[in-house]
């Protein structure tokens, strides 16, 4: 690092060099800013650099370099854990970079690193064309794609990185690099699932699917005294599920816009992502047989409006503590567990989300990318976007609690992208239980030859180990 004065200096060059431009503590705007998605994140950065064009990332990443200031690089500010800020350092906020290009012919989307999953959505839809994206229309393409990002097509047509064709990365050392399953592949396997560890992606090329009519879409409800049973429907019902039902079931308290009273609801969402609804419609059908609804919504919807359905729940500035776990069981027992800590959720601002995986998802090998575990029939999610601060011990402590009760039958692996922050914790045990030894080895191994000094490092980060 150097002082005080001349990190002044080089942030004013800094300022003067780039398109976009260095907003610091002094400067209005310096509070909107700095913050991020997640409102228990009061980071104060030295400075945010926000690009004006792709080729501002060379001049923020000279200058962390020449400073020493510690990095942090920003898409959607989506990150739960906080990683795209930082406390007196510097953040590379790609957010103003939101160009989305469609190739409808060869169905190629290419996508700027700030866009938000609903920049893409607006560009596809005209041409009927869909990217495997995220629920909720704010999140940022870039840290959901390099995590992983599952959605309403995750069965149908695999991960958000499932579907990237190929990155332009800006490397640690200032490279250029393409990558693909082609050029340079074992950095796209790490991109695809190690996060923001090995470079500064500045646009992605995603392989788009045809959607033209959207998704008949639906909910069932079910209060209470029918989770149970429900349940149990459903793990019946996926058993044998053809992979263009995409199902997600939820548990919360809904926000008083949804008019669904203020007890907690179990919420069997599904998308039915092929044309052709008979058979889908015969599906739904088999489980309102089996564990009828006390409540439903069942019908075509445009694809954009189903992609923003549930935005209401999630405002920017909410509360977040996020846990997950995979696991495969949903018998009698884990029922048990499941609906013993859903239904103590009688407030708003905590939900649970059973993501139904397999389809598309698992029939990719383990090996063929850096998202942990394949194999699992289930990801559960339990989510916080409360207001109060003073809810935060207590929510943070359920989420805990519940992550906790899950273990019997959890399976290796954490979604990174459903990860809350956690003081004092070993970064490299933490990245290891995420990806678990055998990946985690791999990505270390491309981290030594990527980002060795590790510039990289607000992220659930792989440790350089060089040899
Ligand atoms: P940021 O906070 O900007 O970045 C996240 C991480 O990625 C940081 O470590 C950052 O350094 C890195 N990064 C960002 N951009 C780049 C880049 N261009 N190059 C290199 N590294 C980069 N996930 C799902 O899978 N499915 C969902 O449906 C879903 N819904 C969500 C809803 C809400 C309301 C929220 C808050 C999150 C949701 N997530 C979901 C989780 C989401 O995938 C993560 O929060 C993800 O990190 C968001 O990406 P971002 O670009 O917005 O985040």
């Amino acid at each position: 690092g150097e002082e005080d004065g001349d990190i002044d200096r080089l942030l004013a060059e800094l300022d003067e060099r780039i398109a976009g431009s260095v907003i610091r503590p002094q400067d209005p705007g310096y509070d909107d800013a700095r913050a991020v998605w997640n409102g228990m994140i009061d980071l104060h950065p030295r400075a945010v650099a926000r690009a004006g064009a792709v080729s501002d990332i060379d001049a923020v990443l000279d200058a962390a370099r020449r400073s020493g200031l510690p990095l942090a690089v920003r898409g959607g500010g989506h990150n739960i854990a906080g990683h795209s800020s930082v406390e007196g350092g510097l953040v590379l906020d790609l957010g103003p970079l939101r160009s989305v290009e469609v190739d409808a012919e060869r169905r190629l989307v290419t996508v700027g690193p700030g866009a938000t999953l609903r920049d893409v959505d607006e560009a596809t839809a005209p041409y009927g064309l869909a990217v495997p994206l995220g629920v909720i229309s704010a999140t940022g393409v870039a840290g959901l794609t390099l995590g992983g990002g599952v959605g309403w097509l995750t069965r149908s047509n695999g991960l958000s990185l499932d579907n990237l064709d190929s990155a332009e990365v800006v490397t640690a050392s200032g490279e250029h690099v393409h990558a693909s399953e082609e050029e340079n592949p074992e950095l796209f396997w790490g991109l695809r699932g190690g996060g923001g560890n090995f470079g500064v992606v500045s646009s992605f090329t995603f392989r788009a699917r045809p959607l033209p009519a959207g998704v008949l879409g639906g909910n069932f409800f079910y209060r209470p005294e029918h989770w149970k049973g429900a349940l149990g429907a459903f793990d019946r019902w996926t058993q044998d599920l053809p992979e263009e039902m995409n199902p997600i079931t939820s548990f919360l308290v809904l926000p008083p816009e949804f008019d669904m009273g203020d007890a907690p609801w179990m919420v069997v969402g599904f998308a039915w992502s092929s044309e052709n609804h008979e058979p889908g419609l015969e599906l739904i059908e088999r489980l309102r047989q089996d564990a009828p609804p006390d409540a439903e919504e069942v019908g075509p919807v445009p694809w954009l409006e189903w992609q923003s359905a549930m935005d209401s729940l999630f405002p920017k500035g909410s509360r977040g503590y996020w846990k997950n776990v995979s696991f495969s069981r949903l018998d009698e027992e884990a029922i048990d567990v499941l609906v013993g800590f859903a239904s103590e959720v009688t407030w708003a601002g905590t939900g649970i989300d059973i993501h139904h995986m397999q389809g598309a998802f698992g029939r990719v090998p383990e090996e063929a990318t850096a998202f942990p575990n394949r194999a699992a029939k289930y990801w559960l999610n339990i989510y916080g976007f409360w207001q109060d601060a003073a809810e935060d011990a207590r929510l943070s402590e359920f989420a805990r609690k519940a992550h906790a009760s899950m273990q019997p039958f959890a399976e290796h692996g954490q979604y990174v992208n459903f990860l809350g922050a956690e003081r004092g914790q070993d970064m490299t045990e933490a990245a290891r239980q995420a990806y678990g030894p055998a990946t985690y080895e791999r990505l270390v191994a491309l981290k030594n030859r990527f980002d060795p000094d590790n510039l990289f490092r607000l992220n659930h980060n792989i440790v350089p180990a060089p040899a």
